[in-house]
């Protein structure tokens, strides 16, 4: 089974991707993550991402189509894998269709996750993570209980995204209104696409998913 969680930045699409990783034992394929560590390896695909991201801006969708492609092909033995921040553009659609159709495999379920922009604003502009264990924090939401102290495994480094400034935050919001909020008429025309209320809890968006995996309706 394959599938592909989208919605704009801050809509939950990591958390809920690592979720559905374990109860389906599938592979999650996060495009922001691929180039977060090409950034930390100072490739030069990550020197060349690294100004676009911090911009808020798309890096070039040969570049990401060619990353994706390179990890299907690596993972074809899986039960499945969840794409995560990826397709953005409808270039990007339009290329994964070519690359399923090449390697036989089909994607069974795109859903969307439905989210408040203020909410998404202040969920991105407090969080942080361990720089250890990497779990996440939030400024307001979710404080170590004690504080500079990871709850995990006790680490006091915390690190924050670069891109989850106010300024990019915005940026990153108007490239998703822009890019990547057109290509959910292509997937609805396809009868694939699933949107769902994003703004509950955790557990909540993350039952909502599993119904619609295993066939039921999800409840909004
Ligand atoms: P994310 O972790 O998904 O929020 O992605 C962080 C940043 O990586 C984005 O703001 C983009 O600059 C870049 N990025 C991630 N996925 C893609 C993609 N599919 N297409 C273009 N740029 C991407």
């Amino acid at each position: 089974m394959n599938l592909i969680i989208l919605g704009p930045p801050g809509a939950g699409k990591g958390t809920q991707c690592k979720k559905l990783v374990k109860d389906f034992d599938l592979i999650q394929l996060s495009t922001g993550e691929m180039l977060r560590a090409e950034v930390k390896s100072g490739s030069r695909v990550g020197n060349k991402a690294k100004k676009l991201m911090d911009a808020g801006s798309l890096v070039p969708d040969d570049l990401i189509v060619e990353m994706i492609s390179i990890q299907i092909d690596k993972h074809v033995n899986v039960k499945g894998f969840i794409l995560d921040g990826f397709p953005r553009t409808a270039a990007q659609a339009g290329a994964l269709d070519g690359m399923l159709s090449e390697k036989a495999l089909k994607m069974d379920h795109v859903i969307q996750l439905e989210v408040d922009e203020d909410a998404v604003i202040k969920r991105l502009s407090g969080r942080f993570s361990c720089a250890e264990c990497n779990i996440g924090y939030h400024d307001v939401f979710k404080r170590p209980i004690e504080d500079n102290k990871c709850d995990i495994c006790g680490a006091q480094e915390f690190v924050r995204r670069t891109d989850d400034k106010l300024e990019t935050i915005h940026s990153r919001l108007a490239a998703y209104r822009h890019k990547s909020e057109p290509i959910l008429p292509y997937y609805n025309d396809k009868g694939i696409l699933k949107c769902i209320d994003g703004m509950g809890s955790m557990e909540d968006v993350h039952t909502k998913i599993k119904e619609i995996i295993m066939g039921g309706d999800p409840k909004n």
